[in-house]
């Protein structure tokens, strides 16, 4: 089985007043066929960064991407690309029709002035030239009726602002879906909805996953979001990927101590629940424009020893597809014990 994107060694800097953020210090991530990658990590760990970097539209001119490859496999022409080495003409056709992104807030992403069917229309229009405005609105139609908007001839022309926060985030995603990309980029797609509205959104990502074999990645602070929705997950870390594994390896045999306190901090998953004994996330978040040496977890880490304050600990792959980045998991300090 393939992968529809490989992300290698990507490294994006932010040049800003305040000082130089090394936003992304050679992420690596892999996003499988028609399945789901969860991106995991707390806010200003360089999630969205590299969602942003996919897409191409990192802020100019702070934004420097300064190495790596983004590779996206093109279903429709049998070709992979590096979405870096893309001109801009090029971008326009990939983003929204091949990738498409949808954010925490669709209220901003809405354009107020406009009915949610004129804007899931423009969108199908943009990307389909040929398309009359009767097909575009009976597309936008059945696009809402999809994802489970009741009377959507008569809601395809309400305001956003008719619409509760659950409704809208179902608009964005009947807009993102409308053209049927191949991958969709999901960034805390729920995290402003009640815990009901955002169980019935992720059941329905997943079903149109396989109504429509797509890939996702879905981007969240929580890891309790993606345990039912995920096939591999990625914890990002100030600006690395920490540990990567397929969605059960990742709770049922964590191997890096911030996924360990992680877990800690997501409520129950099951009966059995989690072991007492996982020691949860303790002081803050290092700032990114002063990052620790060593080991960037190691100021919070409590099995941090002086190996970690000095040296940064590589990737390791200690079983088929489960990636740790830590010391305690190199061979050479396995072989100490
Ligand atoms: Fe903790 Fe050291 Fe592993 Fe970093 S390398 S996570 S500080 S044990
Ligand atoms: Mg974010």
């Amino acid at each position: 089985k393939g992968n529809i994107l490989e992300i290698k060694n990507l490294q994006v800097t932010f040049y800003t007043e305040d000082g130089i953020v090394r936003a992304l210090q050679g992420v690596s991530y892999e996003v499988p066929d028609n399945e789901t990658l969860g991106v995991v990590g707390e806010s200003g760990c360089g999630k969205s960064v590299t969602a942003l970097t996919v897409m191409r539209l990192l802020p100019k001119p702070q934004a420097r991407v300064e190495g790596g490859e983004i590779w996206f496999k093109d279903k429709e022409t049998g070709q992979e690309i590096n979405i870096l080495e893309q001109s801009e003409e090029h971008m326009r056709h990939i983003r929204g029709n091949k990738i498409s992104m949808i954010f925490q807030e669709p209220m901003t992403a809405l354009n107020p002035v406009y009915t949610v069917g004129d804007q899931i229309m423009e969108a199908i229009m943009v990307h389909n030239p040929d398309i009359s405005k009767k097909e575009a609105r009976e597309r936008a139609i059945e696009m809402l009726k999809v994802v489970g908007i009741p009377a959507p001839e008569k809601r395809v022309d309400d305001y956003p602002h008719q619409m509760s926060g659950g409704m809208r985030q179902r608009v964005m995603i009947a807009m993102a879906l409308s053209t049927n990309p191949e991958i969709l980029i999901a960034d805390e797609p729920t995290t402003a909805l009640d815990v009901t509205i955002q169980a019935q959104i992720l059941d329905l990502m997943n079903r149109l996953q396989e109504q429509f074999g797509m890939s996702i990645i879905l981007i969240t602070h929580n890891l309790g979001v993606v345990a039912q929705n995920a096939d591999r997950i990625a914890v990002m870390y100030l600006g690395r990927i920490v540990e990567k594994a397929a969605v059960r390896d990742i709770f049922h045999n964590p191997k890096h101590p911030y996924t360990e306190g992680l877990l800690a901090s997501v409520p129950r998953l099951d009966k059995g629940g989690l072991k007492e004994h996982l020691p949860g996330i303790t002081g803050n978040l290092p700032s990114p424009y002063n990052p620790p040496p060593g080991c960037k977890f190691h100021p919070r880490c409590p099995y941090a020893f002086d190996r970690c304050r000095v040296e940064e600990p590589p990737e390791v792959e200690v079983s088929p597809g489960h990636i740790v980045c830590c010391w305690l998991h190199t061979k050479e300090e396995t072989n100490h014990e």
